[in-house]
């Protein structure tokens, strides 16, 4: 029962085989029994989503309800939830209880879906691995051993280990399509401004963007219909309507234009991800799309510009955990600039203290030119390369990550090898492209996650042609034992 998709439960609760307090408490129970082995949640809200699973049990009595309504979801404790702590994986938040929703939030309640809870995440959303939340790691439920990828980890560790139906991320880099590529669910991170970043805690604000996790792409697409839509509230928010990204799922792909970009696979690939990706490519081809190499040549570049303009960003956006407003307070300062520098030296950890240090060091006069603006022009030399591959290709396909899940540990001491887990999904990123990741095979036991870029505003062709391929392979219903 707790394995079937959003669409199944959809159609059980109308037909009213389940209620959504049955529903709710079935994923509460889960939770409180196995998410001990997981940590993927920060906190559990039991109470309000029973109550909100009552309301919308009202709602579907009278046939009121969207294809959302009393669908249980957790929500990555980035986004403010009214009432609620809101920790962003940090000390520095941990005793924050925001006092608005967040409009993905606010979105998700109008849609009628009940929240489960807040989950884990790296601190601030910097990390590859999850092994940066003050609330300790979160497990990978295909190996317990190993990370499920982040930031975004306990989101993607809570769906694929079916403690939620589905769940909300963000990505600033890779943080929903790595760990979804790592847990063997579906993520998409749309173009940036097609979901509103108010009430989303900020990490580097001209790249950040939310968006939704679940098993299938079927599932994303009924999330991403609540969640997408202008914000007058977010002034980078684009005022496009939002198509039904349901609607078009079936379309055939005959004649698609795929491209592969050469530059992501070579050296560093691993070789059996490579040969799960280029089965992937044959299904393809089985269904009459055109395969055809590309090339974006400024790719080695990504990673060291989004590691100039990400700390720099967030050196920004950090400056306002002082101490004085809200969040963390030292004990006893002695004066205000004791206040700020134990507040911030005791709050953070020591990956988000690395990236305000670089981001600081970018931004201050004298090498502002050298770095930050020398950085912002390699972005747009990024973003060249994808306007000019967008002239040859409908959608570009690539492997998400370079290797499956890595061991707990394995890379917290050496940070370039961590950044490199995201070399394939940055310059998405510094291009505002939509991307997706969805399950693509398995080596040893350990999932593989297949990326496919979109153009601008391009969601509903990326969902078609995913939902295409998981019409013709069973990764994405291949669960975690134990769970
Ligand atoms: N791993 C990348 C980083 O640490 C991306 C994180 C993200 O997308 N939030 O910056």
């Amino acid at each position: 029962m707790h394995h079937k998709t959003i669409a199944e439960f959809s159609k059980d609760l109308a037909a009213k085989k389940i209620s959504s307090v049955e529903l709710t408490t079935l994923f509460l129970d889960r939770i409180k029994k196995l998410d001990g082995k997981l940590n993927s949640f920060i906190t559990v809200t039991e109470e309000q989503a029973l109550s909100a699973a009552k309301s919308a049990d009202e709602k579907i009595a009278q046939n009121k309800q969207t294809a959302l309504t009393g669908i249980p979801i957790a929500q990555k404790d980035i986004f403010c939830t009214d009432g609620v702590k809101t920790s962003c994986g940090s000390r520095m938040l941990d005793n924050f209880i925001a006092p608005y929703d967040a409009t993905v939030v606010t979105n998700l309640k109008a849609a009628g879906t009940v929240m489960l809870g807040k989950t884990n995440m790296d601190e601030f959303a910097m990390g590859s691995s999850n092994e940066t939340s003050f609330y300790g790691p979160v497990k990978n439920p295909w190996d317990l051993e190993r990370v499920p990828g982040g930031s975004s980890g306990g989101s993607a560790a809570a769906v694929a280990a079916s403690l939620a139906p589905g769940a909300t991320g963000t990505d600033t880099g890779g943080s929903i399509r790595q760990p979804a590529a790592l847990c063997n669910i579906t993520g998409l991170k749309p173009t940036y401004g097609r979901v509103s970043r108010y009430g989303m805690i900020a990490f580097a604000s001209s790249l950040d963007q939310g968006g939704p996790f679940a098993k299938t792409v079927e599932d994303v697409a009924l999330l991403l219909n609540a969640m997408a839509g202008f914000d007058e509230k977010d002034s980078t928010s684009i005022d496009q309507p939002v198509p039904d990204y349901t609607a078009t799922l079936n379309d055939s792909v005959s004649g698609l234009r795929i491209g592969l970009p050469k530059e992501y696979f070579s050296e560093g690939l691993n070789s059996d991800v490579a040969k799960a990706i280029e089965a992937a490519i044959k299904e393809y081809e089985k269904l009459g799309a055109q395969i055809q190499e590309i090339s974006l040549p400024n790719t080695f570049l990504s990673a060291p510009a989004y590691y100039v303009i990400a700390p720099a960003e967030c050196s920004s956006n950090l400056a306002r955990y002082d101490g004085v407003r809200y969040g963390y307070r030292c004990k006893d300062p002695h004066d205000l600039l004791d206040l700020y520098k134990r507040s911030r030296s005791e709050a953070f950890g020591s990956e988000v203290k690395r990236r305000i240090m670089v981001g600081t060091y970018a931004l201050s006069a004298g090498y502002y030119d050298a770095y930050y603006l020398k950085a912002q022009k390699v972005r747009r030399l990024i973003r060249d390369d994808f306007v000019q591959a967008f002239s040859k290709v409908d959608v570009i396909l690539s492997p998400t990550t370079p290797t499956p899940a890595f061991k707990l540990g394995e890379k917290t001491s050496d940070p370039i090898s961590m950044y490199l887990s995201d070399i394939y999904t940055i310059a998405v990123n510094l291009a505002g492209l939509p991307g997706i990741s969805l399950p693509a095979g398995f080596v040893n036991n350990l999932p593989i996650g297949m990326q496919l870029i979109g153009n601008l505003f391009g969601e509903a062709k990326l969902l078609n042609v995913a939902h295409q391929y998981q019409k013709a392979t069973d990764w994405h219903t291949r669960l975690p034992e134990g769970f």
